[in-house]
């Protein structure tokens, strides 16, 4: 089996790499996007290997399927950026549904403690030899309460990560999981009492039409004075003129985002060299109480091998058997 794999980062490689060889599938590596303009480069292969900023709408996936290209294997969960309605019956979509969650609760609480303990200052005052402790004062976490909105797979290790800080942990969760509230480890209660009580607000559910704009400028009015809100889920889930404005009024204490709404043309992209359009993001990175991180959450070498290793073994299970577990249909 021959893959064509797009938009690679080295990264990707070596955990590809060694699934490829173990079931001799062979890779060609191509760092441009697929879109409309690159599909052609999709000849002569079986399948190709796609990442959430690659476009695979409908003029891509006909062009694909009349290259004999009978797979489009994404190596992420969302798949947003692919047409899988107009994909059905003419090329198979296969994704990677679940991988490390302690890749990005690990990162969500590395971003916390970064955050209020000034870890991001003092690295560069001590890199100045600038050994002042002023304004460095934190505050412990023993004790503090976590509203943690969504409890699925992330939100869940990030709950019981909280609880091992001696945190009060809340949770939301629209389907809330009944072993984890009697373990004692969290305490479900309303989105408005996630607001009106939690220190420190994580969000851990998919970007819905539900959860669009969940924190927007009517949540951050019920939240507490300093409070620290936490996204490492989707960028959209929070209003960021609205976050701007309440950290502007002295009422969000801190924000840690791996994530922005309109993160896709400038997430994981050198762009130190250009121009930054976004006022909103340009404004949010010079704050003092603000860290972003460029969609980083994921990044760990467990992470990269489950991806790994399941999308090969997707393709590997379509083309010996014609069947994948991890298939997308669009009535999903
Ligand atoms: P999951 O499906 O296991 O859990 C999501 C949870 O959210 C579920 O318990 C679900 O019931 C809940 N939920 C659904 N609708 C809700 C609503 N309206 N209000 C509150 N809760 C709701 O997903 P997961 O694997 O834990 O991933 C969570 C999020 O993290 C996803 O949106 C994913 O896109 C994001 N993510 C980010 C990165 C990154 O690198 N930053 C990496 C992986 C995943």
């Amino acid at each position: 089996m021959k893959i064509a794999f797009f938009d690679t980062k080295k990264y990707d490689m070596p955990a590809f790499d060694e699934y490829a060889e173990i079931s001799g599938v062979t890779i060609k590596y191509f760092e441009t996007r697929l879109n409309q303009d690159t599909v052609e480069l999709a000849q002569g292969f079986d399948a190709v290997c796609v990442f959430v900023n690659d476009t695979v709408n409908a003029a891509v996936i006909d062009r694909l399927a009349a290259l004999g290209v009978r797979a489009i294997a994404l190596r992420c969960a969302g798949f947003n950026n692919v047409d899988v309605k107009h994909a059905e019956g003419k090329i198979a979509v296969l994704r990677v549904p679940a991988y490390s969650p302690y890749a990005v609760a690990e990162h969500t609480m590395a971003l916390l403690l970064s955050s209020i303990r000034r870890i991001h200052k003092a690295y560069i005052r001590s890199r100045d030899f600038n050994f002042s402790l002023a304004g460095l004062t934190g505050f412990d976490l023993h004790g503090k309460t976590v509203g943690v909105i969504g409890t699925g797979r992330i939100g869940k290790v990030f709950a019981r990560i909280c609880e091992g800080f001696g945190m009060h942990v809340l949770a939301y969760d629209k389907y809330p999981d009944r072993a984890l509230a009697d373990s004692g480890a969290v305490r479900y209660v309303s989105l408005d009492e996630i607001f009106a009580e939690s220190e420190i607000i994580s969000l851990h559910c998919p970007l819905t039409e539900d959860t669009y704009h969940i924190i927007d400028e009517k949540a951050l009015a019920k939240c507490r004075t300093g409070v620290v809100l936490l996204n490492t889920s989707r960028g959209a889930l929070v209003d960021a003129e609205a976050l701007l404005s309440a950290i502007k009024a002295r009422r969000v204490g801190a924000a840690c985002l791996d994530v922005y709404e309109e993160e896709g043309d400038l997430f994981f992209e050198d762009n130190s060299g250009h121009i930054l359009e976004d006022d909103i993001l340009a404004r949010l990175i010079s704050m003092p109480n603000v860290i972003v991180t460029s969609h980083q959450a994921f990044l760990t070498a467990e992470a990269l091998e489950n991806i790994a290793e399941t999308t090969i073994g997707n393709l590997v299970s379509l083309f010996d058997t014609g069947k994948c577990e991890n298939e997308v249909h669009h009535t999903l």
